[in-house]
């Protein structure tokens, strides 16, 4: 390919990259590059990979960027030992692709005070303990932010909601995000509570009849687009959010602006509560969609099982002796407390039971040897239990095999027949197949 030909192609997949295929890895490696280079001229190639470290491709597609190839994607990087450049000649289209892409998804974000409901904004509410003298004697206006069909108010697309401030938060006028600070009065302590997304500040306040509010009148200063606005079912601990240049996140009008990255890693560990109390599917799917829609990225994790998660983590920080791990397993008493304690965090003991057999196991499937290496580190393995949980099957060594996914199913669903079940061993048949795995604890 000659030179007009490479930069023919850069301008037509340009858009592409920036606005339409961001989930794509060649995308996320000029976005990535793109954030790191900032106002410079190059970056070094080990930042990028470092930052690109979630994509499992990334030097097959950093290669295809580089070339010059018939068949490669379109000529971006210049690579010089471990400095990568733009390609001079596609240098400007892509500098100015990348102005108008963070104009379009990098808005203005503020993070905004509301007073404070121990319903969790579900139910009206006067605080007597509230800041605000409006809000001592009548239910503050942001009672209504989380109730996301009122009547006469809310539309299909848009929800109306209210802030107190005393000017107005005037960047926001494009459209920006809103995210919900409350002071818990109970325990002192600041929580997120909510999000609004495609948020404008609108001109005149809008009054409506309301009963029960000052004067009979409920009062609205926003709007947000309702797919990408809501209420978090898990309020997240402010104080996270504080550096030291801002020890208080909101100032005294009631709001301050931050970066589009606040919003990101708000909506990040919100996603990760949800993720880990595995309990609120529906939540977080429309959560997942403002993450992409503010990163434009997917939150891949999908939903964890809090156990599996729980396991894992112990794994980590136990002991990995397995003289100690076979101490405790035959020591193992059902009258023990279900919860345990392991560096400062609690957690449920049978979870350090398998845990523990996992160890002990070597994180390998007892029917075929399977061991599936994790690219995060580590060993995916599960934990059948021999008589079920729901027929009072205890997390006992004498109850447990650990098995690959493939063979804990046919185990759960299979034709099985056990022949024999001791302390130390058991006999089964399944799918016409007989074996013998052991229990024992050595
Ligand atoms: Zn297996």
């Amino acid at each position: 390919m000659n030179e007009n030909e490479l930069i023919a192609k850069v301008e037509r997949k340009i858009k592409l990259w920036f606005f339409e295929r961001q989930h794509q890895i060649g995308s996320q490696i000029v976005l990535n590059f793109m954030e790191l280079l900032g106002t410079n001229n190059s970056v070094d190639f080990y930042e990028l990979e470092k930052k690109c470290n979630n994509l499992k491709t990334f030097k097959e597609n950093f290669t295809q960027l580089s070339g010059k190839g018939e068949k490669n994607h379109a000529k971006i990087f210049e690579k010089d030992q471990s400095t990568i450049t733009l390609w001079k000649p596609i240098d400007n289209i892509v500098r100015t692709e990348y102005q108008n892409y963070k104009k379009t998804y990098f808005k203005p974000v503020i993070i905004a005070n509301i007073t404070y409901n121990p319903t969790g904004w579900r139910n009206l509410y006067i605080n007597p303990k509230a800041n605000h003298s409006y809000a001592t004697e009548f239910p503050g206006h942001e009672s209504l932010n989380f109730k996301f069909d009122k009547k006469n108010i809310d539309t299909n697309k848009n929800i109306f909601g209210y802030v107190q401030w005393t000017s107005k938060p005037t960047k926001l006028k494009k459209g920006g995000t809103v995210i919900f600070y409350s002071k818990n009065t109970n325990t002192r302590k600041g929580e997120i509570v909510g999000i609004y997304c495609e948020t404008e500040v609108l001109k005149d306040y809008i009054t409506e009849k309301w009963k029960g509010f000052e004067n009979d009148k409920i009062v609205f200063n926003l709007k947000a687009k309702k797919k990408l606005s809501m209420l978090f079912p898990i309020p997240l601990n402010a104080d996270k959010y504080k550096t030291d240049q801002n020890k208080r996140l909101v100032g005294q009008i009631g709001f301050s602006y931050y970066e589009n990255d606040i919003a990101i890693n708000v909506v990040k560990d919100e996603l990760k509560e949800l993720s880990k109390s595995g309990l609120q599917k529906n939540e977080f799917e429309k959560l997942n969609k403002i993450y992409s829609f503010l990163s434009g990225k997917i939150f891949n994790n999908g939903l964890l099982d809090i156990d599996l998660t729980e396991q894992d983590e112990l794994i980590d920080i136990l002991p990995s002796d397995k003289k100690q791990i076979i101490y405790d397993l035959d020591n193992l008493k059902e009258t023990e407390p279900e919860t345990i304690v392991v560096k400062q965090k609690t957690y449920k003991r049978d979870n350090k039971t398998i845990a523990q057999i996992k160890i002990l196991r070597d994180f390998k499937c007892q029917i075929c040897d399977t061991k599936i290496k994790k690219e995060k580190g580590g060993f995916y393995i599960e934990a059948a239990h021999i008589k079920p949980k729901n027929l009072k099957g205890r997390e006992t060594p004498e109850n447990i095999l650990i098995l690959c996914p493939n063979h804990h199913k046919e185990f759960d669903y299979g034709a099985r027949k056990i022949i024999e079940h001791t302390k130390n061993f058991i006999r089964f048949n399944l799918n016409e197949k007989e074996y013998n795995l052991t229990l024992k604890i050595e």
